[in-house]
């Protein structure tokens, strides 16, 4: 088995997600040095987040660390649109290669007992055929060495895709949306909510309420990108 798998990997060399390069890995040097200049890498509490936007006032949720790894502009935008809506799921290797050689990034999922993706609904799931979080969330709990909850939340209605709406209309939409089907799983643990983009905090917030319901000791939040 060791054996096939070495010899599966020399056949398929990973190459950069970016650019192609082969023999550096999911990301070449030169293209985690030019995505190096979207970092965030800022921990905001909710708290400022209640007083700059209205979105969250039903949260009185003040202990959220939130943890956004990049700024949703120019490269960033287009590699997450092509990673969701292109079929490129294979880049999800090349995003976890980037978080994963961030220390704070890094240190930050190491602070928590599990990380779960915000679901997708299983019709849009049929469609794209994989969720966009799941994978990325799936990786790094392996290489991180947390427990993935992968089957914690799911979505239980098909709703309007958030970014073809506006601000106001985000948070109806995404009310009473996801549904917490595994408590015991994450009973008094510190979990980590993942999505790939925070716009309006609307889509977080609405899993954020139902992750509550299970009592955990902390909730954390982490995002590809913020727009
Ligand atoms: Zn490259």
């Amino acid at each position: 088995m060791y054996f096939i798998e070495k010899a599966l990997e020399y056949i398929f060399l990973p190459s950069c997600g970016i650019c192609g390069k082969l023999g550096e890995g999911y990301l070449c040097k030169k293209c985690g040095k030019d995505l190096e200049k979207y970092l965030i890498n800022t921990k905001e509490k909710v708290l400022i987040d209640l007083m700059e936007n209205d979105f969250n006032k039903d949260i009185s949720y003040s202990i959220i660390n939130k943890f956004h790894i990049f700024r949703y502009e120019e490269v960033i935008r287009k590699l997450i649109i092509q990673y969701k809506f292109n079929d490129k799921s294979y880049l999800y290797k090349m995003f976890c290669e980037f978080i994963l050689k961030d220390k704070k990034a890094f240190d930050f999922i190491k602070s928590y007992d599990i990380i779960i993706p915000v679901p997708i609904h299983k019709k849009r799931m049929k469609k794209r055929g994989y969720n966009q979080s799941e994978l990325i969330v799936k990786e790094l709990a392996k290489r991180v060495k947390i427990e993935s909850g992968i089957k914690v939340l799911v979505k239980t209605i098909n709703n309007k895709q958030q970014s073809t709406l506006s601000g106001k209309l985000r948070k109806e939409n995404t009310k009473n949306v996801y549904k917490l089907i595994n408590q015991e799983k994450i009973n008094n643990k510190k979990i980590l909510l993942f999505d790939d983009i925070y716009t309006t905090g609307a889509t977080a917030n609405e899993c954020i309420l139902e992750l509550k319901k299970a009592e955990p000791k902390e909730i954390g939040l982490i995002t590809l990108a913020k727009d």
